[in-house]
């Protein structure tokens, strides 16, 4: 595909806040936006030039709105593969059917990783009974964690298994569903990168960036993040690898466990833009939104070099309430998603903090 003409349309599947931001980054380049969802009044649907409210398995509804779009993407990794498959037959999506396909299941993407993408992961194993995880954690040892394959997001469809005499208990609670268990990775940090690949096949990645989770969600992010077992070369390596081997087009966020002596194990690959690259709109640099845009547009990918160190806090449920006086604080900025409803738990915004040049 060559670059697309500037005024040419970009559709999204999905009309959450990662939506929103991308729809705000196409229009900063020159795009029209058109967003799919099948809820009114969505953030992203809100400020898009255009919206399709239906179903995603409306295969009418999808065929209207890829013929509509020069381009298709997706802000979230639950769409049904049928409708990335239907749209795909009247326009380009990107990032493709199979990067969805690998991250849609656990064990999928797992597998992946580890045989066609040469990453290190943690020992895993398909769970269809109570004796299979028995045997697993025999095999393994415990802790063990035993986590739905499909829909899990933010700690959800997760039980830790602490003991063999807890694999009864912890079969019981998500037991009936696809499982998969996983050793336990007994880290000293999390860190993510967003990585970006071109249409071209040109990468750029950001640098580390540190992640601290609260109630199994992110709560901050940090970057550049701090290296002290020197661990950025390498983690840069299994990005480009995990890249190539997608054919990937597209930012992706990879969510990496550090372990103590500097051993790296990937926990998961997100095909889309990335909780824990928000810091990168106050970086100095092109951010990560600009960047999908740029990616899947066929345009050259953007600097991404930082100019400071910036600290991005998730703003959950009725924090959002305290935007007024965040706003005020110096080297602070306040990104709200304009959600209607304040729910505990549910994402409303993000604060990014300057700490200091780079
Ligand atoms: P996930 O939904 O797989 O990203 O998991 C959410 C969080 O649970 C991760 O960010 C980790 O803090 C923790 N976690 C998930 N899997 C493992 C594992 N195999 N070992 C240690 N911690 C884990």
């Amino acid at each position: 595909m060559t670059e697309l003409n500037k005024g040419a349309t970009i559709g999204i599947f999905g009309g959450g806040q990662l939506g929103r931001m991308l729809v705000q980054a196409a229009h900063k380049l020159g795009f029209k936006t058109h967003v799919y969802d099948p809820f009114d009044d969505t953030p992203a649907g809100r400020i898009a030039d255009n919206q399709t409210i239906a179903p995603f398995e409306a295969e009418a509804a999808v065929e209207i709105f890829a013929n509509c779009c020069d381009v298709l993407t997706y802000e979230f990794e639950n769409i049904p593969i049928k409708a990335i498959d239907h749209a795909s037959q009247f326009t380009n999506v990107y990032p493709d059917k199979k990067a969805l396909q690998t991250s849609h299941d656990r064990l999928v993407e797992k597998t992946f990783l580890r045989d066609k993408a040469d990453t290190p992961v943690v020992n895993f194993a398909a769970i269809e009974t109570m004796n299979s995880l028995s045997e697993f954690v025999h095999e393994f040892g415990a802790p063990a964690i035993l986590k739905t394959r499909r829909f899990g997001y933010d700690g959800k469809g997760q039980v830790k298994v602490n003991s063999p005499r807890d694999v009864k208990a912890g079969f019981a609670r998500l037991g009936g569903t696809d499982l998969i268990a996983e050793s336990f990775a007994p880290f000293v940090r999390e860190f993510s990168i967003i990585a970006s690949r071109g249409i071209d096949g040109s990468i750029a990645c950001y640098p580390l960036t540190e992640n601290v989770h609260k109630d199994h969600r992110l709560h901050t992010s940090i970057a550049p993040a701090d290296d002290p077992q020197n661990v950025s070369d390498e983690a840069h390596a299994i990005t480009n690898k995990i890249l190539k081997a997608l054919d990937y087009i597209g930012v992706m966020g990879i969510e990496f466990f550090e372990l103590e002596g500097g051993e790296l194990i990937v926990n998961e690959i997100a095909p889309r833009v990335h909780n824990s690259g928000h810091w990168t709109q106050d970086g100095g640099c092109t951010d990560q939104f600009e960047q999908h845009i740029r990616a899947i547009t066929g345009m050259k990918l953007g600097e991404i070099t930082l100019k400071h160190v910036v600290k991005m806090t998730n703003l959950i449920g009725d924090e959002i309430l305290h935007v007024g006086t965040l706003s005020q604080k110096p080297n602070t900025f306040v990104h709200d998603y304009d959600k209607r409803d304040i729910n505990p738990g549910r994402k409303m915004g993000h604060v990014n903090e300057v700490i200091s040049k780079v």
